[in-house]
């Protein structure tokens, strides 16, 4: 059902971007991968196979959401699937009360702007869909509801995606466009070390928020298809 659909996942290369990647190809998406390292981006294309690209895109550089954008709608006038994934710094043995300045602004850089460059430079190519669907993949780390001390750049940067997952869905509400925050749970890639569940888990949730029918929900944070809490 989904053949003929394109897919942009950031920071596609590896992890939980990656096996979203292959999610998606396995039922039919025509999937771009985003890599701000093309030639890892395209070894990790090949690995994949089916209809799957790298496609440049550094989501920490001003200029390249714009250029992604660009090339999209020259090769296929429109974007049925974003999935803001790429994400860096968890930081849980770090305090707030002693702010590490760079890696805090690093984190809103690539966690927040980065996602928030790339979803409006994605809009319109969303809404040509006409069933276009975005996926912030947060955290419960990003939840107001049980935000306790440490990890203090990554969990704010998560609370503000969760904030701009609301006002993108309300913004984009008539487009036909849902837009959804997804905690892929704790799931064992770089990020998050040995004892995590497989990745495929953590990918499933994303991919249950992409297929998601015309009349599902938008606006809200999930976990395996699941509510949590703000
Ligand atoms: P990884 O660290 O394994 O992979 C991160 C990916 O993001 C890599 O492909 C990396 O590319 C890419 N990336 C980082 N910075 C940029 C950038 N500036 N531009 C483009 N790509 C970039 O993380 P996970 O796969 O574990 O995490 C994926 C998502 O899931 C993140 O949003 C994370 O916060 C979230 N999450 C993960 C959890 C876990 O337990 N793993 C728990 C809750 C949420 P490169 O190879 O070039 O570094």
């Amino acid at each position: 059902p989904h053949s003929g659909k394109v897919a942009l996942v950031t920071g596609g290369n590896r992890g939980i971007g990656l096996e979203t990647g292959r999610q998606l190809a396995a039922l039919g998406f025509t999937v771009l991968l985003g890599s701000r390292d093309l030639a890892k981006g395209e070894a990790a294309a090949r690995q994949l196979g089916g209809k799957v690209e790298a496609i440049a895109l550094d989501v920490a550089s001003p200029h390249a959401a714009a250029l992604a954008a660009a090339e999209i709608e020259r090769r296929f006038a429109r974007l049925d699937m974003l999935v803001n994934n790429a994400a860096i710094h968890y930081d849980p043995r770090a305090r707030a009360l002693k702010p590490d300045w760079t890696v805090i602004r690093e984190a809103f850089e690539t966690n927040v702007f980065g996602a928030w460059r790339i979803a409006a430079a994605c809009a319109p190519l969303l809404s040509a869909s006409g069933h276009g669907r975005m996926i912030n993949v947060s955290s419960e780390g990003g939840s107001l509801a049980s935000m306790g001390a440490g990890a203090p750049a990554y969990s704010t940067t998560k609370a503000t995606l969760n904030a701009l997952t609301c006002i993108l869905a309300a913004e984009l509400r008539g487009a036909g466009v849902l837009v959804n925050a997804i905690c892929p749970g704790w799931v064992a890639t770089d990020m998050g070390g040995p004892g995590g569940r497989p990745v495929a888990q953590g990918a499933a949730g994303i991919v249950w928020a992409a297929t998601l029918p015309d009349d599902g929900p938008t606006g809200g944070f999930f976990r395996d298809g699941k509510r949590l809490p703000w």
